[in-house]
């Protein structure tokens, strides 16, 4: 036997066991986006290295370590497998004139690729599903995309989630802060460890976001942006509060939330859960008004946010989540070679009157494909042997319910009729 070939560590297949809750969670998410005006965006999965570089920042974690970035061997491009979905979003509304006098509402999903260390909930190949919404300053769209996503932990059956809210303030303000809190972390460079020393003057405020135990109490007694804000923030940071208060929606104000993407201004947050260990948040988002132009874009402000998908399939799993199963209307058994021909005939007959057809492929005991009859869930079992074809019947044989176990014979041409009327 030839040698076997594995996965790549970190990118997992979903086994067809699994395949059903993804299912429904694609089925909840689409009426849901439709519920509140959302339009698809389909972005290719590899784009120019320079694009993450220059939208997602250049001293993140994401662009510093976490890219799958590669030369095209035929032409030598720069080329990155997309570590999430926001900066090729930006960039097709750019290249197709979307932002053009105009507001929009997109979603998107797909695979996303970033070289962490695998492990529950984090992976290198995972899936997002996010939306952005552009063209919109105020603070009422802030509040839009969190309230919907608030709305989406009962459509999925999900409860105990929580809210995480902080916000940035803008250009002017941060550098503000920045400068003082350089300041504050020069006062501590003998405690720094390499990864803060390295960011201290190329992106302070991620400093904060250390989870090293031993910096702890210094990240919390650090300036803090929040008092850094300006009238127009704090107005902007106050409706947005207000909004969700009026939605009855509960939050913690977390002024150490800045989130590992620079593009981000004013509102911040992360919905959370306790079940998931140390990979705690479920999605994640925030205004990003300056985004557009840093890609190329007249200005255009822009909120957005996105769901992992994998920690809500864990959270579907734990939580038990019952799916709606899609089980075949039918099972098509049959007996002998004119049988099995009929009975081929008989099943594409009722898959076009719209039923959902199992047929028995190959051949095998009458045992043998009832036991598969009844493994597959369908509801019924159309049996035909050599009699059913000669006189252009099936014996409809009931495999669940109250009516379990009764047969009765039924012409072909009126089988799909009496199924559905069952
Ligand atoms: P984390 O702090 O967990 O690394 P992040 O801040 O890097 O998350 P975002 O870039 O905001 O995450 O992505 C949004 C969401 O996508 C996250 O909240 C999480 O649910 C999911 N996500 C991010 N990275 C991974 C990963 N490697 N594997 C699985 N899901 C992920
Ligand atoms: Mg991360």
């Amino acid at each position: 036997m030839a040698q076997t070939i594995q996965g790549i560590r970190g990118m997992n297949d979903v086994l067809p066991q699994e395949s059903s809750r993804w299912q429904f969670f694609e089925q909840v998410t689409r009426e849901w986006l439709a519920a509140y005006g959302y339009s698809q965006i389909r972005m290719p999965i590899v784009e120019s290295t320079h694009l993450f570089i220059r939208g997602v920042g250049e001293h993140t974690d994401i662009v510093e370590k976490e890219m799958y970035a590669f030369e095209d061997s035929l032409n030598g491009e720069k080329l990155t497998l997309r570590p999430e979905g926001t900066a090729g979003c930006v960039r097709a509304c750019i290249e197709h004139g979307l932002l053009y006098n105009q507001t929009q509402r997109l979603w998107y999903t797909g695979p996303m690729f970033r070289h962490e260390r695998p492990q529950k909930g984090r992976y290198r190949q995972f899936h997002q599903m996010g939306i952005e919404a552009f063209g919109f300053s105020t603070p009422d769209v802030d509040a839009e995309v969190i309230v919907m996503l608030a709305d989406l932990w009962p459509r999925l059956g999900l409860s105990g989630m929580s809210l995480e809210l902080n916000s940035l303030g803008d250009i002017e303000e941060r550098a503000a802060h920045r400068a003082k809190l350089i300041q504050y972390l020069e006062g501590y460079i003998d405690i720094l460890d390499e990864d803060s020393k390295r960011r201290l003057y190329t992106n302070p405020l991620r400093v904060l976001d250390t989870k090293n135990p031993d910096l702890q109490e210094m990240a919390e007694n650090a300036p803090q942006l929040i008092d850094f804000l300006g009238e127009a923030s704090k107005t902007h940071f106050e409706t947005v509060k207000a909004l969700l208060d009026d939605a009855g929606i509960a939050y913690t104000l977390n002024p150490r939330l800045v989130r590992g993407l620079d593009y981000y201004n004013r509102t911040v947050f992360e919905w959370t859960t306790t079940q998931l260990g140390a990979q705690s948040t479920v999605a994640a988002g925030g205004r990003y008004d300056g985004l557009v132009e840093q890609l190329g874009g007249k200005p255009c402000p822009a909120v957005g946010f996105a769901i992992g998908i994998e920690r809500l399939m864990l959270l579907l799993e734990i939580n038990e989540v019952a799916i709606p199963a899609q089980l075949p209307d039918a099972y098509v058994v049959h007996q002998g070679e004119a049988a099995a021909r009929n009975a081929f005939t008989v099943a594409r007959q009722l898959r076009a009157a719209g039923l959902n057809v199992i047929y028995h492929g190959g051949s095998g005991s009458f045992k043998s494909q009832f036991k598969k009859a009844d493994q597959s869930g369908a509801r019924f079992a159309v049996v035909i042997g050599e009699g059913e074809v000669a006189s252009q019947t099936v014996n409809l044989k009931t495999l669940i319910g109250e009516q379990q176990g009764k047969q009765e014979i039924v012409p072909q041409d009126q089988l799909a009729q009496v199924i559905r009327s069952i």
